[in-house]
């Protein structure tokens, strides 16, 4: 694919606001690459605690990358495929601990440079849809479409629960929303790359609106702006 054809959809928001259902159906309405950056801090996470390795040691985390490789590979069916030492990841990632885990490594800026890198590098070329904490901010701010979801946190902690449930994760509502509401806390009060709402972002509050409802609002989005600019890529 050519450079000229690259595209960026930014989608942000805090923990069960949506963000990955949304881009993953939208991504797949538009035939085009879905980037979870969440699972790009997760594997590096994962790999940390399976080496004992504690999260908030930056020089550990970072001596961790020297010695293991990750391997970041997009199948035909736009796929992203993590490996580490060519062991393919998998619902590893997205076990209670990981995810108890992933912002205190999250918080330091090396990790947060080199994981922007990969982001960069695997949009180059590329139409995608990418969701995260800092992507309309930092990693692509000139990205086409931003858009910052947001939603009750009684919902965003009963989609949590739901999803964990899903991967055989049992827990209470109030375990997860109070871990929800601490991960927030940490994800948007970081010195470095905190969440918030990127200059230009739309503001859609998912609260009580099915996948499809937000998916088109963004579409629409999407269409207006191939009207402004006439970019031949933007033909969907
Ligand atoms: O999106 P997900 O819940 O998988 O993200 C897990 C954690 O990874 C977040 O709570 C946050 O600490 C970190 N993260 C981040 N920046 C991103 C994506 C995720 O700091 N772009």
């Amino acid at each position: 694919m050519e450079d000229h054809c690259s595209l960026t959809i930014a989608i942000d928001g805090p923990a069960g606001s949506g963000k990955s259902t949304v881009a993953r159906a939208l991504a797949d309405s538009l035939g085009i690459f879905y980037l979870d950056t969440g699972s790009l801090y997760r594997t590096w996470t994962w790999l940390v605690l399976h080496l004992g390795i504690s999260p908030t040691s930056e020089d550990q985390v970072l001596d961790a990358l020297q010695a293991h490789s990750i391997d970041l590979q997009i199948s035909r069916d736009r796929e992203l495929i993590i490996g580490i030492d060519g062991r393919r990841m998998g619902p590893e990632l997205r076990s209670p601990e990981v995810t108890t885990c992933v912002p205190q490594l999250a918080v330091h800026s090396r990790v947060r440079e080199i994981i922007t890198d990969w982001q960069r590098q695997l949009a180059v070329g590329r139409k995608m849809v990418v969701d995260g904490r800092d992507i309309g901010t930092v990693v692509f701010p000139e990205a086409d479409v931003k858009i910052f979801l947001t939603a009750d946190v009684h919902e965003r902690a009963e989609r949590r629960l739901q999803e964990m449930n899903r991967h055989g994760h049992m827990s209470s509502f109030s375990e997860v929303k109070k871990a929800l509401v601490e991960r927030d806390l940490v994800d948007s009060t970081r010195s470095i790359s905190p969440l918030r709402v990127a200059d230009g972002a739309i503001v859609i509050d998912t609260t009580n609106r099915d996948v499809k409802t937000v998916v088109d609002t963004i579409l629409i989005e999407i269409k207006m702006l191939r009207k402004r600019t006439a970019r031949d890529c933007l033909d969907f």
